[in-house]
C-alpha cells in the first residue's frame, strides 16, 4: 500500500477543516471517530459509481469492489489503486488495528482487516461519512 504522496498532499489546519466539513465529518475524518454501525448513508448502497474522500475529493473506491460485509459499514476488498490510501498502525481502544487514511489529505477513512473476500482477502471497513458517492452516469 502507498504512503502519503508528499508532492500532492493537502495540508490544512483544524480551523480550515472545520470551515469545509460538518461537525460530524470533522470528528471522524480529522479526529479518527467512528460512525455507529448501520447508521451511515452508504453501507447498503448498491448503485454503480465511485466513492471519493469526503474531505479532499480524491477517488478512493469503486462500487465494483464493494461487498456486503454484514458489519453495517461500507466495505471494499481493495482501493482503486494502492496509492490512494495510506495505512497506519493503530493501537487505540485496546486493539491493534490498521488505520486507513486518504493518501492525499491524511483524513481518517476507517480500518482494514484480513477477513475480506477473494481476490485480496482484505476488508476495507470505511465510515460512510468519510466518503462521497459519485454515481456512474
Ligand atoms: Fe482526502
Amino acid at each position: 500500500m502507498g504512503s502519503l504522496k508528499v508532492e500532492e498532499q493537502i495540508k490544512k489546519s483544524d480551523d480550515e477543516w472545520k470551515e469545509i466539513l460538518s461537525k460530524e465529518q470533522f470528528i471522524v475524518l480529522r479526529q479518527k471517530g467512528t460512525e455507529a454501525a448501520f447508521t451511515g448513508k452508504y453501507y447498503a448502497n448498491k448503485e454503480k459509481g465511485t466513492y471519493l474522500c469526503a474531505a479532499c475529493g480524491q477517488e478512493l473506491f469503486s462500487s465494483d469492489t464493494k461487498y456486503d460485509s454484514g458489519t453495517g459499514w461500507p466495505s471494499f476488498f481493495k482501493p482503486i489503486s494502492d496509492d490512494r490510501v495510506a495505512l497506519k498502525k493503530d493501537i487505540s481502544n485496546f486493539m491493534v488495528r490498521t488505520e486507513v487514511v486518504c493518501s492525499r489529505c491524511g483524513s481518517h477513512l476507517g480500518h482494514v482487516f484480513d477477513d475480506g473476500p477473494a481476490p485480496t482477502g482484505k476488508r476495507f471497513c470505511m465510515n460512510s461519512i468519510s466518503l462521497d458517492f459519485k454515481k456512474e452516469e
